[in-house]
């Protein structure tokens, strides 16, 4: 069974301890939502994940299939499988979407001892991810996120994720930025995938939950997890909003 498995993870940024030992863990085809207030940690979760070389762990493993990925730069645990959809994706200048991906793709066949992908086989899944975020076939000529929306620059990560063919993915804030019929879309495309990997889908607001249906909802407050529960958490956190918790923490 893989796994992706965080043990009393603790990280620090410039000198601040912003996450105080979180666990958690997720198997293939389980779906697990973080839903948390701002500034609670959840994207410093996100970003440990990947590798970012700002933020400083201190305690704690991440591992994957027992493997502690904290070793590796963000480009090996890419090829180990594992998706980060940012929540402000960046552009880069003067790189194409195509020959990025091509090359990101072709990275991780490797890995997996896989030949290279032929260019028509290549561009055919392309086409087709586009298809199903509903993004013009022209994206395929453009300069990575260069003049894309907010909502294309969304899009486009999930059809990033779709091409790379990952374990476990981590989707930070997915639906900020996307209208109604955009959200509908991704979280389409995460339903039909989910079975396959991990899913972490990281949300403040429960919007992204009424079409996604994750198995756990975990509360991350103050760089803590400090309740986990089934979908039906979703709704008392909707209604009831994070301060229910923080009470019932602190007494
Ligand atoms: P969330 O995604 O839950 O809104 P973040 O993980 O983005 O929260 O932020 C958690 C805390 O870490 C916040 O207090 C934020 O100000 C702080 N933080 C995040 N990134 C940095 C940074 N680069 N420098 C200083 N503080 C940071
Ligand atoms: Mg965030």
């Amino acid at each position: 069974m893989t796994t992706l498995e965080i043990k009393n993870l603790k990280v620090k940024i410039e000198d601040k301890l912003i996450l105080k030992g979180v666990n958690l863990k997720i198997r293939l085809g389980e779906i697990h939502a973080i839903m948390g207030p701002n500034g609670s940690g959840k994207s410093t979760l996100a970003h440990v994940i990947m590798g970012h070389p700002a933020y400083e762990v201190v305690e704690g493993e991440i591992r994957v299939n027992g493997t502690n990925i904290l070793e590796l730069d963000p480009e090996d645990r890419a090829k180990l499988g594992i998706f980060l959809a940012f929540q402000y994706p960046v552009a880069i200048p003067g790189v194409k979407t195509l020959e990025f991906l091509r090359s990101a793709v072709n990275n991780i066949r490797q890995e997996r001892g896989l030949p290279i992908i032929p260019y028509g086989q290549f561009i055919s899944n392309f086409k087709n991810a586009l298809e199903k975020l509903d993004l013009d076939t022209q994206f395929m000529y453009r300069y990575l996120n260069e003049g894309f929306s907010g909502g294309e620059k969304k899009r486009f990560e999930i059809v990033q994720m779709l091409l790379l063919d990952p374990k476990f993915i981590v989707l930070d804030e997915v639906d900020s930025g996307l209208d109604i019929d955009s959200v509908k879309i991704v979280a389409n495309v995460i339903n039909q995938i989910s079975s396959k990997v991990g899913t972490l889908i990281i949300t403040h607001y429960r919007r992204i939950l009424d079409y996604v249906e994750p198995h756990y909802v975990h509360v991350m407050i103050d760089g803590k997890i400090v309740a986990s529960g089934g979908p039906e958490l979703a709704h008392r956190l909707e209604e009831k909003g994070y301060k229910w918790l923080n009470e019932e923490n602190s007494s």
